[in-house]
């Protein structure tokens, strides 16, 4: 018996198809969206065979730690409780000093790469960007160097009054080596108007993205879900994604992040979703998976968001990839996320192995360490 004939045909059908490496189109994947009961399951046990088949049973992580140099911020974007005013008591900009002890942490730790990013400070000009990464290269010539989001390259370039692609130059040859594709939430003009009003637009996400990658400057890819947006929302932004990705190749992963609500004025004034459903959590994974089949490789587990015994179950609906250590998570525990700040590597293998998979220290960029 063709166990997929036990569900809704036209979900069979979008599914068969998928086993047979034909990635649902944008309505379909809406429709996916749409799936519970035994579709659910079909769905969840469809999204595993295609990461088998893409990448095999590796689960692969990295040791990273995250360095978040300022809570300052001009933007006020709904969903973030990281943000801080200038003259708040609150607020912190990081020395060149603090950034280098904070790198010479990640190297006594075996880190293999540090993940920077932080506010708009209002007073942060292209040489601030350039001495973070200056102080990170004087304690590592060769750590790998993830940082500032497109919001951030924007900010930079405009107050030096240079283009995107000039200031992306300018980092990359002082030792930038990604960058995180933050910054993306959802990729829909109308729901950004409501979350992030004065946060890039769509086209502008596209457009830096595509000049970094151009420039041999990896990202990831991100979506930021459980908010405002509808399933339609969601399909299209991976979609978006997807065809960026077919221009460029150069998004490395996707990597999903389930909106954390408790302290954000999003929740508490905009009346969005308390964040996401467990439910609507695995279709995202499992969806990702199909719709990125042949395109984007790695689908990263955000354990602090999800925390580890979710995340564990989502390496079975479609991730293959458990992210970083990453000591020093402010952004989620801030926003009210309960998981911790850091998780040892010996923790991360035993969560993996106990999935009956193969845990594999990876670089930034998925280059497989042992
Ligand atoms: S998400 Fe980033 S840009 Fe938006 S308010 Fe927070 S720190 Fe600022």
């Amino acid at each position: 018996m063709n166990l997929l004939n036990i569900i809704d045909g036209e979900i069979s059908h979008i599914l068969n198809r998928a086993v047979d490496g034909r990635p649902p189109s944008l309505d379909e994947a809406e429709l996916l969206f749409g799936c519970t009961g035994q579709e659910f399951l079909a769905l969840i046990l469809v999204a595993n065979h295609v990461r088998k088949r893409a990448v095999g049973d590796i689960v692969t992580y990295v040791i990273n730690r995250n360095i978040n140099f300022t809570n300052v911020c001009v933007n006020s974007c709904r969903f973030c409780a990281f943000r801080e005013d200038k003259d708040s008591p609150n607020q912190f900009l990081l020395s060149t000093d603090e950034i280098e002890n904070k790198t010479r942490e990640a190297v006594k730790m075996k880190a293999t790469e540090v993940c920077i990013q932080g506010g708009l400070h209002p007073e942060a000009n292209l040489d601030l960007y350039l001495q973070i990464l200056k102080s990170v290269r004087r304690v590592s010539p060769d750590i790998h160097i993830h940082a500032f989001s497109p919001m951030e390259i924007q900010h930079a370039a405009r107050r030096e009054g240079l283009s995107t692609r000039e200031a992306l130059k300018i980092l990359k040859e002082a030792g930038l080596n990604s960058m995180p594709g933050t910054a993306a939430e959802i990729l829909v003009d109308k729901i950004r108007e409501l979350i992030c009003p004065t946060k890039i637009s769509v086209r502008e996400w596209i457009k830096i993205i595509e000049e970094a990658h151009n420039l041999g400057i990896p990202t990831s890819s991100t979506m930021m879900y459980g908010h405002l947006e509808s399933n339609r929302d969601k399909a299209v932004h991976m979609d978006i994604l997807r065809n960026i990705q077919k221009r460029t190749k150069g998004f490395t992963e996707f990597v999903p992040l389930s909106f954390i609500h408790q302290h954000t004025e999003l929740y508490k004034n905009l009346s969005s979703r308390p964040g996401a459903t467990g439910m609507e959590d695995v279709k995202v994974y499992a969806i990702s998976r199909l719709m990125f089949d042949g395109l984007i490789n790695n689908i990263q587990v955000s354990w602090v968001k999800l925390g580890t015994k979710f995340a564990q179950f989502l390496l079975n609906a479609g991730a293959n990839d458990f992210g970083g250590t990453l000591f020093e998570e402010n952004i989620s525990r801030i926003a009210g996320s309960p998981s911790g700040e850091y998780l040892s590597p010996e923790s991360i293998i035993a969560l993996i192995r106990d999935c009956g998979r193969i845990p594999v220290q990876r670089t930034t960029v998925y280059e497989l360490l042992g």
